[in-house]
């Protein structure tokens, strides 16, 4: 198009051929104009010859981290309406709630959460959550950016210096806040704070909970950091045992696969990721079937140990929480794959690819690439990514993306993938998938187990 300035009769023509299914995106109030409308990709529902690059949404699709934030958020309601306790308030609902809290940005999140909660917040409990999430960040938080804004919502209500306060100082020698140490510093603060603020609107209302739930998050991700995952567990859920961030299911095939690396002891993955596929559709396999699928499965393994795939995670979590979320769960990727395979050279060689996320992933894109303003729905982190994969447009049509979340697979087809698989867990199965190509239910095991990652 070489005119610059056109009539909306010319604009509709442009449109028309560009793209068959186009998706509505509400913008935040300061954006004009109210709504963008993206073209979709073409779907990609022919058998694929080639892949070259795979692009991967983090939490509940890479990791089980999605629990981690669900709780946070309704800690932040909880902590809001002083209904602390499950018998009190048995928490956000699944059905109703989930779609809205998972896969957009954080700030998304919170609006929709206060929008229909903030009937139950007691101002006293607003005020004290908020200044204790404020004193945590700027004490113990690790994020500059955090800490600024933070900083910058003290300050709205006249509070300045709160990392001066000779009080609080005393309990920055601890490693860890205890529920009493917590009770004490909270209501010091109430105390000293409390008259500074009036009355709340629902702008403040959502910039206080974005920094509570931050702020929960947070103190359990540096929990997690020092080990103390066992004691979180417990608290949060009840089981010790419980591993906080895992990968999720099929994942510790999927990525050296797909990167390559599977040039030996095939037998010890197919076996491992078909345990990983669900009872009720491994029984469905008759022996024949088994078979002719390890086959394929080698096949795959043969293909990309020739043709390795570029590789990239795509978040709307902010970078502080990618590096801890990928650095605990390749942990546990190695330690399963340590465990899976017999000594070799070969097993060296594999498990130096995910002795750290950087060695294995080619790019990592999170919030923090995006100054945490238009995350998906939006394409603008999938087009990132492809960017720094460096493929260009006429490959994308090359490249497979996967999401747990309706804002996710959208942001995929926006940015031009045609291929893009919806791979739901327990938590986001109510989401709305018109946007993926495939739906697979059963995860990354049904990706490769069913769909023979959609080669022929
Ligand atoms: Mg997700």
């Amino acid at each position: 198009m070489s005119k610059k300035f056109i009539s909306k009769n010319e604009a509709k023509k442009l449109i028309a051929d560009l793209s068959d299914e186009f998706v509505v995106i509400n913008n935040p109030l300061y954006i004009y104009p109210d709504y963008e409308i993206y073209p979709l990709a073409k779907k990609v529902l022919k058998p694929v010859k080639h892949l070259s690059a795979a692009v991967m949404d983090m939490d509940g699709t890479t990791t089980t981290t999605e629990l981690l934030c669900i709780h946070s958020l309704e800690f932040m309601i909880r902590t809001f309406s002083n209904r602390i306790s499950k018998s009190s308030w048995r928490g956000l609902d699944e059905k109703s709630d989930y779609p809205n809290i998972i896969g957009n940005s954080t700030t998304k999140h919170v609006e929709y959460l206060i929008k229909k909660y903030q009937k139950y917040f007691r101002k006293t409990d607003v005020i004290e959550a908020f200044l204790f999430a404020a004193f945590w960040t700027l004490f113990f938080g690790k994020d500059a950016q955090r800490k600024q804004e933070v900083s910058a919502n003290l300050k709205q209500f006249n509070i300045i210096n709160l990392t001066g306060d000779s009080y609080l100082i005393k309990f920055k020698q601890n490693l860890f806040l205890d529920e009493e140490d917590k009770a004490q510093i909270r209501k010091y603060l109430y105390d000293k704070f409390n008259k500074n603020f009036s009355s709340f609107t629902f702008n403040d209302y959502i910039r206080l909970g974005i920094d509570v739930y931050y702020q929960r998050y947070h103190e359990i991700l540096e929990r997690i950091k020092i080990g103390e995952g066992r004691f979180v567990a417990d608290e949060l859920f009840g089981d010790p045992n419980k591993h906080l961030i895992e990968a999720m299911p099929g994942m510790s095939v999927f990525l050296p696969l797909i990167k390559g690396l599977i040039t030996e002891q095939k037998d010890l993955f197919f076996n491992f990721l078909f345990e990983n596929y669900q009872n009720k559709e491994k029984e469905n396999f008759t022996l024949r079937q088994i078979e002719k699928t390890r086959n394929k499965f080698f096949d795959l393994c043969d293909y990309f140990s020739n043709s390795p795939m570029k590789t990239a995670i795509v978040t709307s979590s902010i970078f502080y929480e990618a590096d801890i979320v990928l650095r605990e769960v390749f942990k546990v990727i190695y330690s399963e794959l340590n465990h899976l395979l017999s000594d070799s050279d070969f097993k060296t060689r594999i498990l130096s690819y995910f002795k750290d996320y950087n060695s294995y992933y080619d790019s990592v894109i999170s919030a923090s690439d995006s100054s945490e303003i238009r995350l998906k729905p939006h394409r603008d982190l999938y087009s990132i990514a492809l960017y720094k994969l460096n493929i260009p447009k006429e490959k994308f049509s090359e490249v497979i993306g996967f999401e747990d979340s309706e804002s996710g697979t959208i942001a995929i087809r926006a940015a031009g993938i045609g291929l893009c698989i919806a791979v739901p867990f327990a938590q986001t199965s109510g989401h709305n998938f018109k946007a993926a190509t495939y739906i697979c239910k059963k995860g990354i095991p049904e990706v490769l187990l069913k769909h023979n990652l959609f080669f022929k």
